[in-house]
């Protein structure tokens, strides 16, 4: 029966309409063909960033604006010139290796556990800041796993409260330590994000996911109280900033690995290692997105800036198989104490029916900061 399901799963994966340039196929959302084949995240892309790709004066520029940046920062004498959210991953590591090796910014670094977070994860953040000598927060709640068991059960998705975590210790530190810029190492060039009606975090959509739970007190004084209205009016006043750092540099992910591997002897695995559930998360967006995981949006990023061919992005789609849930699902469940009927049920569900019409304008700001094509 198993075997089947796979068989039609490969089958059906490679019959499906593909860009002809990048290997999005037309049922994934928000995804539309025009008449030569090339879809709209390809258009998006060209109008963005391909100047920028190929043009050495523009990314000059954005370097200088980039350094500009760091001085300012630098200028205001604060303690700390930045605040960094390191995971252990190779895109946070890069920045840290910039912001302090690079530029010698006084860099505070912080790591959100989000109940998830692997040992493998753990271990490479010790060494990171062992490495470049940095002072490092670690922050854990034990609310953490909780939320994400309700909001599967809920919603279908349980990445929002591990975003909001994210956003709210990065907006929590910079306050609580007059920090004046925040570096995060994702970008829309560089990031596969899924489709933001199927990951929105904003404080509204989680209220209404969490209307008629018990727990009100334990969440006001937990890191999920919400931050994100008062940091983005900080910010519009000037007062901090907020920057995407491969918005402004090349990111070349093998090189990254590879200066990591032979400077530091730090091996990063394969991608979102840190995370326990992240083959959990894409095997549920495939779900939702006509058999394709987010991973067809990484591989098409890396075709439009040259660091991976159609065809190898091709027979790596052809590898996957989302027609059954991944080893890490037992794990998952156990810890959300949930049965395998429950989670089957919930993953037919989509937070949509939580989302107001803030939310809705909120992701679609989301959107233009991230410049993100949907
Ligand atoms: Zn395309």
């Amino acid at each position: 029966m198993k075997r089947d399901a796979q068989m039609i799963n490969k089958e059906k994966s490679s019959d499906v309409k593909r860009c002809v340039r990048c290997v999005m196929p037309e049922n994934y959302p928000g995804i539309t063909l025009n008449p030569e084949g090339v879809c709209n995240f390809c258009r998006y892309f060209e109008g963005r960033w391909r100047s920028w790709s190929d043009n050495t004066e523009e990314q000059a520029k954005s370097k200088a604006k980039l350094e500009r940046i760091f001085e300012n920062a630098k200028r205001k004498g604060k303690r700390y010139d930045a605040l960094l959210g390191i995971s252990g991953g190779k895109d946070s590591s890069y920045c840290l290796y910039i912001c302090k090796e690079v530029y010698g910014l006084n860099v505070l670094t912080c790591t959100r556990d989000n109940g998830f977070m692997s040992e493998e994860g753990k271990e490479r953040v010790n060494k990171l800041i062992q490495i470049f000598d940095v002072p490092h927060l670690y922050y854990a709640d034990p609310f953490s796993q909780e939320l994400a068991g309700i909001f599967m059960r809920k919603t279908g998705n349980f990445c929002a409260p591990c975003e909001l975590f994210s956003f709210n210790i990065h907006a929590m530190l910079a306050r609580e330590y007059d920090i004046p810029l925040i570096v995060m190492g994702s970008s829309s060039r560089t990031d596969g994000a899924p489709p933001k009606k199927l990951n929105p975090w904003d404080p509204w959509y989680f209220r209404n996911v969490l209307k008629g739970e018990s727990f009100k007190e334990r969440l006001n004084c937990s890191f999920y109280a919400n931050y994100i209205i008062k940091e983005g009016l900080t910010r519009l006043l000037g007062h901090r900033r907020m920057i995407l750092l491969p918005d402004y540099l090349d990111w070349d992910e093998k090189q990254i690995a590879r200066m990591f591997e032979e400077k530091y002897g730090i091996h990063f695995g394969h991608e979102h290692s840190d995370c326990l559930v992240d083959d959990l998360k894409d095997y549920l967006y495939a779900r939702k997105c006509g058999g394709t995981s987010t991973r067809a949006v990484k591989y098409s990023l890396l075709i439009r800036t040259g660091r991976m061919s159609r065809e190898e992005a091709l027979e790596k789609l052809s590898e996957e198989d989302y027609s059954i849930p991944p080893a890490s699902l037992d794990y998952f469940l156990e810890i959300v104490d949930m049965s395998r009927e429950e989670f089957e049920a919930a993953s037919e569900k989509s937070p949509e029916a939580y989302l107001s019409i803030i939310s809705r304008i909120f992701n679609a700001i989301r959107l233009r900061i991230r410049k993100q094509a949907a």
